[in-house]
């Protein structure tokens, strides 16, 4: 899967992702329109730009990028002067989190997977502001009798969780389903639109389905 997002500057756009690590693998360039293929870590994204410029909605886009070093990412763009916000440590992101912004306003989140032998202990796990929002939503579910609840989430192969589940999550389409924090975590950054739903929440599924 290849990551398209119209820009209004391709060649500040190209600087900004640089800046990031990504190298050109190849470009092309009409007299209306203007693109760029950029690759990082076996992440490829195409920069894409037109004469006049698109107007391109205001989009909740949001990339996800992850490396092996992202303190070292995070100094480069400090050196630019470019600023980043660190968001902490979640559990899809053991080596740190760091959120910018492009150009053109998209958000975009790096993380690092496992924490690295050279990184020191993390000081407080619970730092992310996304992770203690998840744990304030596991303490109002106890606080309401708690859940007998198993966690739905699968592992990449395939493997049911079967922790014990903290908080039910939904999505605009109204599927709801329990998950452990971890997992809760690693689907609100993940799936579009999902959301932290109460516990007796079942989505918009019934609404839906009276419009037949
Ligand atoms: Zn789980």
């Amino acid at each position: 899967m290849v990551a398209v997002t119209y820009v209004r500057d391709i060649d500040a756009s190209r600087t900004f992702y640089e800046l990031l690590g990504f190298r050109e693998l190849r470009s092309g360039k009409a007299d209306t329109s203007a693109w760029l293929a950029l690759y990082q870590g076996g992440q490829p994204v195409l920069l894409a730009m037109t004469r006049p410029p698109l107007t391109v909605p205001r989009l909740p886009l949001l990339f996800y990028f992850f490396f092996d070093d992202v303190d070292a990412v995070a100094r480069r763009l400090d050196a630019a002067g470019v600023e980043a916000d660190h968001m902490g440590y979640p559990p899809h992101a053991l080596g740190g989190e760091v959120k910018v912004t492009d150009p053109d306003g998209n958000t975009v989140l790096l993380g690092q997977r496992e924490r690295s032998a050279s990184q020191p202990p993390a000081a407080d796990d619970g730092a992310s502001p996304h992770f203690s929002l998840l744990k304030e939503a596991a303490a109002l579910v106890e606080a309401r009798g708690g859940t007998t609840a198993t966690c739905r989430v699968r592992d990449f192969q395939g493997n049911p969780c079967r922790k014990k589940a903290d908080v039910k999550l939904a999505d605009p389409a109204g599927d709801t389903a329990w998950a452990c924090l971890g997992h809760a975590d690693e689907i609100l950054v993940t799936v579009p639109g999902s959301f932290i739903a109460s516990q007796d929440d079942q989505g918009i599924a019934a609404f839906l389905s009276r419009r037949g």
